[in-house]
């Protein structure tokens, strides 16, 4: 064989890493720094190319719950790949897939009943409003219509897409989805004084939907207590009962999308546990396999699975995915599991570590508006005059932030902390030291 005719191939390396052929996510490739490197994660820290260290504050777009490389998935992951890697899951199943079903539903309300496997939390929330419509085709009713709340995001999917009512990036797509209607949600913080007639609003609004038009809605979809990427805007669980009596009482489903909530999220094992309430249908994902790899599940009440239950295959559910059920996937949410049932006092105790660093750093300081705590995720709403000032400074609070050894992504003019449960007093306090001197630096 004859060499390639460069001498060295050093220059060649380095000129293809200056034109990566890669396509990055909600990035702007034009104007946007280049990518940092990282080759190397352990608990809550990101190691990059030049030996510098980053506090993961955000648990890498919340799916890190554990923080990163934790031995015990590692180590599951690799015995299961010994065992069995994959195999098609229809007409066969697996006992991680058999283990995990049974792990997670012994959390989950007494009515949830069945568990059907997806890759992501987008084809979670799209098999559940599948699921939600097919399940009133098959009593002969042709409900496909859906009520979602004000700021919502369910995925980056068309149906999911539809479903949430997050900003204008999907004005290209408008023409391809599906129309919903939306009500408001009741948004509140520290110190609300109209938190109630928030919550009387929303409902008001949604019982006037329910009566204007009924048997016409399919389901109503939620992000339980806490809405992600819409700006961490949180509720109480008091809403949350109301919701859900409102919801029964118009025979309407009610879905929660526990793609971000679950898993310890809330500071309880699930929203829908910490809010006593029995939503008909779950959707779980990034925290399920504790950050390693993609898995999802759409969880729904045995009455909702009854319904598909017939001599007719046209009313099973006709949907899946080529690696529903990955074992590894599998293997991995069952050691995740594990580690946060031995662990379940560090998501349960974070509210305090949270409460405690705000007093210390944040209380009081003009910028700092709207603080809301809900278990292991705070967040605020940075104070400008300006409308479009946040816009413009967010690449410079991002780069601020890296400087300063911590990764924190704000949402808009909202910064928030979500940080894997196994993070250090000393780490997430240096998170709050960073926040409050980039805020300093704002009022100068
Ligand atoms: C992230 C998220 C999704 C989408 O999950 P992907 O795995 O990114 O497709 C859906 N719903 C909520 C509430 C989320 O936070």
């Amino acid at each position: 064989m004859s060499k390639p005719h460069t001498t060295t191939t050093a220059p060649v390396l380095r000129s293809i890493e200056a034109k990566s052929p890669i396509w990055h996510p909600f990035t702007q490739m034009q104007t946007a720094a280049p990518p940092l490197k990282v080759v190397r994660g352990y608990g809550e820290i990101l190691e990059l190319e030049n030996g510098k260290r980053l506090v993961d504050l955000i648990s890498s777009w919340w799916v890190n719950i554990h923080g990163h490389a934790h031995p015990d998935i590692a180590k599951a992951i690799y015995d299961q790949a010994l065992q069995l890697e994959h195999v098609i899951f229809a007409g066969f199943t697996h006992e991680p897939a058999e283990k995990l079903a049974v792990a997670v539903l012994s959390y989950l309300p007494a009515n949830s009943g069945r568990v059907f496997f997806s890759d992501n939390g987008s084809t979670a929330v799209e098999a559940a409003l599948k699921i939600a419509c097919q399940f009133w085709w098959n009593q002969g009713q042709n409900r496909t219509k859906f009520i979602t709340f004000n700021r919502g995001y369910y995925g980056d999917t068309i149906g999911a897409m539809s479903l949430g009512a997050v900003s204008e990036w999907w004005s290209p797509f408008r023409s391809l989805m599906f129309s919903v209607d939306t009500v408001s949600f009741p948004a509140t913080f520290q110190n609300d004084p109209d938190v109630e007639e928030k919550e009387h609003q929303s409902i008001r609004e949604i019982v006037t939907l329910f009566k204007q038009n009924p048997h016409h809605y399919a389901a109503i979809f939620i992000e339980p207590l806490v809405q992600g990427v819409g700006g961490m805007h949180m509720c109480r669980p008091q809403f949350l009962e109301t919701l859900e009596k409102a919801a029964h009482e118009h025979d309407v489903l009610l879905i929660y999308d526990e793609v971000m909530t679950g898993f310890g999220r809330t500071g309880d094992w699930f929203a829908c546990l910490k809010a006593k309430t029995n939503p008909d249908i779950v959707c779980l994902s990034k925290g399920l396999s504790g950050g390693f790899l993609p898995l999802a599940l759409t969880i729904t009440t045995d009455r909702v699975y009854q319904a598909f239950l017939s001599n007719d295959h046209q009313k099973a559910f006709l949907h899946g995915h080529s690696y529903t059920a990955n074992p590894l996937a599998c293997a991995a949410a069952l050691a995740s599991f594990r580690l946060l049932e031995e662990n379940s006092n560090l998501f349960k105790t974070m509210e305090q570590k949270h409460r405690r660093f705000i007093e210390l750093w944040l209380d009081e300081h003009p910028r700092v508006k709207q603080m809301r705590i809900c278990g292991t995720i705070a967040a605020f709403k940075v104070d400008s005059q300006e409308s479009d000032y946040f816009h413009q400074l967010g690449p410079w609070l991002k780069e601020k932030f890296i400087e300063k050894g911590v990764l924190i992504r704000p949402l808009g003019n909202t910064i928030y902390l979500m940080p894997p449960y196994c993070i250090s007093d000393e780490n997430l306090e240096l998170g709050y030291r960073a926040i409050r001197e980039v805020l300093d630096e704002l009022e100068q």
